[in-house]
């Protein structure tokens, strides 16, 4: 059978679509290739949400053209993701040879579309256009591989993003909000368990979105009734049998947002140990996630919650639909609730008309918040977007300058966090090797910041006690507390 050599671009969305294209190829027989030297496909999943990451699957397919078409003229070459929906045909004129755009809702055609190909049945194949039921699509988990088991995962939850915020291209490469339904996620969750995860991440563009904008109206991936009947989602969502956590009595219920009774039914599973998820927006925050922290001890204590900015006048530039006071008072709540909470957060400096006034304001945002970790963005011109016609766009030069001020608040925080840690002990799931130095295993506390520790393959899922001894830029190091190991 052929193989197959995917390489992912972006964000952890992209990371979850392409492991699950892996595995419908390789349950259909095909072999993934160790390098893009030796594949029959390549397949680069691109993501849109920066000019440079679409230049740099550009100039990438533009390489393996001149290499491996060169060597290998049957080769198939395609684009999924992000930049194939935003772009679609576009890709195909622009690098004639190119055989397959793949959109953000097509994923699941990936093995028909390559059969045909290879076949010889078609020459081009664009398929760009939405689905429905396509959020449902992406299942399929590579657990094992060629390599140990894999303890945590990341499950889809939803697809799309309604937010419109100016600056973000995701909801014309992602479409509408689009969610699965409460029993989908808990099966593949079960499922993934079973095969012994320990750590499930949900994931989402706008995860605290989840389900307010309903369900599909008919999934016909819909789990069946006791009858045997596909039942519609309203009926899932009303038969506790299906359903159980969503039984809990009256009041409570109601209060409840369609992400809070998902996490309370992922709660449920025997043998998970723990949950994350990503991203929530501070706008759909509510007080039942924050009191979901203090209720389900299997929900870690991490956030991370995109602020984009510290001043009220830029937020409302970008539509993020919150304020600094609302962004504050929920971590305030955060910390309330786990005073051990990790915090982190995107930022992004230089959007459209970003005063030095206004960027001061993110700095003392970031002073106030303590922030474990910010990922920073300088601001990048998205076409078809509305900041990208906004008036006062800032110059590339003050960009870098404002990300180097930033970034330095942001180390001297994070430094100061993290040596906190010294001489504590914390709880580690035990991930695996060391990627810079595989002698070593890491792990991850529960506040999700990455441990470094000599231990051995047989520590690989476990739940760990140690003792950390140093702390390092964004790592710490540990000391086993062996009579710790659950
Ligand atoms: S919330 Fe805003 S930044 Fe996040 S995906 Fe939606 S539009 Fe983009």
């Amino acid at each position: 059978m052929p193989s197959v050599y995917i390489k992912t671009y972006g964000c952890q969305m992209n990371e979850r679509d392409s492991e699950a294209v892996a595995a419908q190829l390789v349950a259909k027989g095909y072999t993934l290739a160790p390098s893009e030297a030796v594949a029959d496909v390549i397949l680069l999943n691109t993501c849109s949400v920066r000019d440079f990451a679409e230049q740099k699957a550009i100039n990438k397919m533009v390489n393996v053209i001149a290499d491996a078409r060169r060597a290998r003229p049957d080769v198939v070459l395609g684009f999924m993701g992000c930049m194939a929906q935003s772009r679609g045909q576009e890709l195909i004129d622009r690098l004639p040879d190119v055989d397959l755009v793949l959109g953000t809702q097509k994923f699941h055609r990936v093995v028909d579309y390559l059969d045909e190909l290879l076949a010889g049945r078609r020459e081009k194949i664009v398929d760009v256009a939405e689905e429905q039921g396509s959020e449902a699509t992406i299942r399929e988990h590579l657990l094992n591989g060629n390599s140990p088991k894999s303890v945590t995962a990341f499950v889809s939850i939803m697809q799309g993003c309604n937010q419109y915020c100016t600056f973000c291209i995701v909801p014309y490469t992602r479409g509408e909000e689009r969610s699965r339904t409460i029993p989908d996620v808990v099966t593949e969750c079960r499922q993934l368990v079973s095969q012994g995860v320990k750590e499930i991440t949900l994931l989402g563009q706008i995860v605290t979105s989840y389900g307010k904008r309903g369900f599909g109206k008919i999934d016909s991936l819909a789990p069946r009734g006791t009858s045997g009947e596909r039942v519609g989602v309203r009926g899932i969502l009303e038969n506790e049998l299906l359903t159980p956590a969503l039984s809990s009595p009256g009041e409570e219920r109601e209060k409840k947002s369609p992400f809070v009774k998902l996490l309370d039914a992922v709660h449920e599973i025997e043998g998970l140990e723990r949950i994350r998820f990503t991203s929530p927006h501070p706008k759909g925050y509510g007080d039942d996630l924050i009191e979901a922290y203090a209720r389900l001890p299997k929900l870690v204590e991490h956030a991370h919650l995109p602020v984009q900015s510290g001043s009220d006048r830029v937020l409302k530039l970008m539509h993020r639909g919150y304020t600094r006071a609302r962004y504050v008072g929920i971590i305030e709540k955060l910390r309330q609730a786990k005073p051990d909470i990790g915090i982190s957060t995107d930022i992004i400096v230089g959007f459209p008309g970003e005063t030095e006034d206004d960027f001061e304001q993110t700095l003392s945002l970031a002073r106030e918040v303590e922030f474990d970790q910010a990922y920073i963005f300088k601001y990048s011109q998205r076409r078809d977007t509305p900041a990208a016609e906004m008036p006062d766009q800032v110059p590339q030069q003050i960009r870098e300058e404002r990300n180097q001020r930033l970034l330095e608040v942001i180390n001297e925080i994070a430094k100061r966090r993290y040596s906190a840690f010294v001489g504590r002990q914390t709880q580690l799931l035990v991930e695996g090797p060391s990627k810079k130095n595989p002698a070593r295993m890491t792990g991850r506390t529960r506040c999700n910041k990455i441990v470094v520790f000599d231990g051995s393959e047989r520590h690989r899922g476990q739940l760990m006690d140690v003792q950390i001894t140093r702390a390092g830029s964004f790592t710490l190091y540990g000391d086993p507390f062996v009579l710790g190991e659950h």
